[in-house]
């Protein structure tokens, strides 16, 4: 077979039995721009049992086909049986691209059945464009410390198989296609090898001030902060705006902020309203995982990079802009 006889592109469904992942949604939407292009057919791969008004969410997402797998092994996620769904499958349909959400279970198993394929898998991608010189899809990602975009491709395998995080494209759907194909394969794992077990599951605890992803304001405080004393002015701004705090990952390093609020390529992606960035020099990497309506940015060097990316650039010290900002604000509501 050669690359041209490997048709349509598929999205992994991640659910829990009762939700569908949000990644898998994005995923659908971007991936169908990508179909469109050329011209393949996007189907939805679901394995084990998930509530049919979860998967009506994936349909709006105007997907042409959804492939069932029923069977043993799929009651939780395990690396084997899944991987081994993948293979049948992929081995049966001979699809061009497979795109797997980049959580832990997505890049756990989406390597090893990209092995087990003898195929090429890339994680992270920022971007994936279609290229009609050679047919190929090239992911685009930052790399060298985010200094370069690489641009990956699958050149000779296929299926082409892709990780990509979750937040990286906007759940946008489309709406419903009137006949969605349905296939239902029956695909059964002896459980018995299955080498991990599912002994019990504890769900972290929610904290709202760590839940950023889909925070409206986004003051992100950089490795220009001074010492963990000054960051109550900028938790203070961010409350003031109705926001919340974020970090590069410098400030995780430093152990000053968690890492559920570092952003970019390695952390969550963002897409607020506004984006204030403090103290924070524009890597790449981070810069990476922000999409802001309106972006400012406070750098006490005038030749930063991150003033490449914003709309509104401040030169100052951070500490001051920020207690000025605060003073603005209140005085401004005083007033009314
Ligand atoms: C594979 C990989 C993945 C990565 N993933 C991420 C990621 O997800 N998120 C992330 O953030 N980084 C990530 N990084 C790290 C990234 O490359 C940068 O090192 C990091 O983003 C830099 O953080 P920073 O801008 O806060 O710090 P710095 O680069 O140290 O910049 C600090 C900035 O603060 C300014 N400054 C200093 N003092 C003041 C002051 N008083 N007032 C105003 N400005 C001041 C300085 O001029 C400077 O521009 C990753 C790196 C790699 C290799």
């Amino acid at each position: 077979m050669t690359k041209q006889d490997y048709k349509n592109m598929w999205v992994y469904i991640e659910h829990d039995g009762k939700k569908v992942h949000s990644v898998g949604l994005e995923l659908c939407c971007e991936v169908k721009k990508l179909c469109e292009v050329t011209g393949d057919k996007l189907y939805a791969v679901v394995l084990g049992d998930c509530p049919e008004a979860e998967l009506d969410k994936v349909r709006d997402c105007g997907i042409d086909g959804i492939i069932y797998v029923k069977g043993t092994g799929y009651d939780y996620y395990n690396t084997d049986a899944f991987s081994n769904a993948f293979t049948v499958l992929s081995k049966k349909y001979n699809p061009s691209a497979i795109f797997v959400g980049g959580t832990n279970n997505g890049r756990d198993f989406a390597p090893r059945f990209s092995v087990q394929l003898d195929t090429g898998c890339t994680s992270d991608a920022m971007e994936l464009v279609y290229d009609p010189k050679t047919g190929d899809i090239e992911f685009v990602e930052p790399a060298v410390g985010g200094k370069i975009m690489a641009v990956i491709t699958v050149p000779v395998m296929r299926p082409q198989v892709g990780t990509i995080r979750p937040g990286t494209f906007k759940y946008a759907p489309t709406g419903r296609k009137e006949n969605i194909e349905v296939i239902t394969e029956q695909i059964d794992f002896p459980v018995e090898l299955i080498r991990t077990k599912l002994l019990d599951f504890m769900a972290d605890d929610f904290d709202p001030e760590l839940d950023i992803a889909n925070a409206e304001v986004i003051v992100c405080v950089g490795n220009g902060l001074k010492n963990e004393g000054c960051l109550a002015r900028y938790r203070e701004l961010a409350s003031l705006l109705g926001g919340k705090l974020g970090c590069t990952r410098p400030l995780f390093d430093r152990e000053i902020l968690p890492y559920k609020l570092q952003i970019g390529q390695s952390g969550v992606m963002v897409k607020p309203k506004l984006y204030i960035a403090f103290g924070v020099s524009g890597a790449v990497n981070h810069i990476a995982g922000v999409t802001a309506d309106l972006s400012i940015a406070v750098n006490k060097r005038e030749d930063a990079q991150i003033f490449n990316y914003c709309d509104y650039g401040i030169v100052g010290d951070m500490d001051e802009v920020c207690d000025a900002m605060i003073a603005a604000i209140k005085a401004r509501r005083a007033a009314k």
